[in-house]
């Protein structure tokens, strides 16, 4: 394997470009697009940066926040002050800044769709509207909407959902998250550099009535769409028995981000796992160990034991974590009611909004912590009731 394509210039594809020329492969990446406003919240976890800091050290314009304000109906809101900052960027600025740090490494990048991968007897011929290109092997990285039926992924419409929002002219300082009844996702409104992204993204909703939620959202709460550029884009969300079968390499290609489905099916961050697999994958195509034949099987095992595992069992939380009921409300009701009286579960959420908590040990810690947060429940219960002597009257 001397040639390699990277089909997408997303961060998936950039980053899969960047490692593969760095290590002297010749390296063609083709987007039609390349540095674009790809709708997204663009919020990059500290789980991402802190694997990969060029996330954080760079001179693209960001925002690092660290309030976030979650609410439910009925219940109110709750304040986490991250530990760690969410680092939010427009998705051209961080495209841009991906896809010249891959130029930089060596890669050649061609403004191009790719129509057409046709397997040939040693590599592809790719059909692009710039032409044919013959190549060894293929990265495909053309995101959520890949058309090339032959690569990537091959969900059903259940491992996918709906997002959608505004770019809203305004400025705040804080993240809101809003959870509604029955709605197996949530509505964001993240800062960025100069407007706000208000969204919504949810399972098994059709976008018109996901787009009705949001804006009676953001007339409850003064923010007005009028004039305000709308957004709307397919977010994989897999099923556990679709990450069991998840078509990701085959011979002679390997499918990293969302053309793979490497979403969370939780949260819907999709951006560390673009460039995890991005990482992976490049990590096994430059592997002097394994046969040509054998790399499908690798990556895939390493896709497993990094993260899959955890993302399938997130898939199966995430109906009991969105609809589930616990005590006659529901889990996001109790969950901001017991943010507000706990620290240890405030600090959990801390560790989720973080991506340092994984869903394979959350119950564990949850079962660890339960009589603690009981005690910080009750304890919080009294002491609000309580009137204190110097508070009551003369
Ligand atoms: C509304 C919304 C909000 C989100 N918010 C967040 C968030 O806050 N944080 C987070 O971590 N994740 C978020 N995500 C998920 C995140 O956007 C994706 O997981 C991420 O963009 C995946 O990167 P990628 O490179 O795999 O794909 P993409 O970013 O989609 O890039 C694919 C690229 O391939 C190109 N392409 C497609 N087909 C072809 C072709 N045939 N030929 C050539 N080029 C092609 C496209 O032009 C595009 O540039 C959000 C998603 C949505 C929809």
């Amino acid at each position: 394997m001397k040639r390699i394509a990277v089909l997408g210039g997303g961060p998936a594809g950039a980053f899969a470009a960047e490692r593969l020329a760095a290590a002297g492969l010749e390296t063609t990446l083709l987007d039609d697009r390349l540095a674009w406003e790809k709708p997204c919240g663009g919020g990059v976890t500290y789980k991402a940066y802190s694997r990969y800091p060029f996330l954080l050290r760079n001179d693209a314009p960001k925002r690092l926040v660290t309030q976030t304000v979650l609410s439910a109906p009925r219940v109110g809101a709750a304040t986490l002050s991250l530990r760690q900052p969410l680092v939010i960027y427009s998705r051209y600025d961080l495209n841009r800044m991906m896809l010249e740090r891959a130029e930089r490494a060596g890669a050649r990048i061609e403004k191009a769709r790719v129509h057409e991968a046709t397997r040939t007897s040693d590599g592809w011929r790719l059909t692009t509207s710039g032409g044919t290109l013959e190549t060894d092997f293929c990265i495909a990285a053309t995101g959520a909407r890949n058309a090339l039926r032959n690569l990537g992924t091959q969900w059903t419409p259940s491992d996918t959902m709906y997002a959608l929002g505004y770019y809203v002219p305004a400025e705040q300082e804080h993240i809101d998250i809003q959870f509604l009844p029955a709605l197996e996702g949530y509505i964001w409104v993240f800062p960025r550099c100069g407007d706000l992204s208000v969204g919504i993204c949810g399972k098994g909703v059709p976008a018109p009535v996901l787009r009705a939620q949001l804006e009676a959202f953001m007339e409850e709460r003064g923010i007005s769409w009028k004039g305000a550029e709308f957004y709307g884009h397919l977010l994989p969300s897999l099923e556990t028995s679709a990450w069991r079968n998840n078509r990701v390499a085959g011979q002679g290609w390997m499918a990293v981000g969302d053309a793979g489905g490497l979403v969370d099916p939780v949260t819907g961050e999709g951006l560390y796992y673009a460039l995890r697999s991005a990482d992976l994958a490049s990590q096994v195509v430059l592997s002097e160990t394994q046969a040509p034949a054998e790399k499908p099987r690798a990556y895939r095992a390493l896709l497993m034991r990094d993260f899959i595992v955890d993302l399938a069992f997130g898939a199966g939380l995430a109906k009991r974590l969105f609809l589930g009921r616990l005590l006659f409300r529901s889990v996001p009701q109790r969950m901001i009611q017991l943010m507000r009286s706990s620290p240890r579960f405030s600090s959990l959420m801390q560790d989720l909004f973080a991506g340092t908590q994984n869903y394979l040990t959350l119950k564990s810690r949850l079962l660890r912590n339960l009589h603690g947060t009981l005690l910080e429940t009750v304890l919080d219960f009294l002491l609000s009731r309580t009137v204190l002597p110097s508070e009551g009257p003369l």
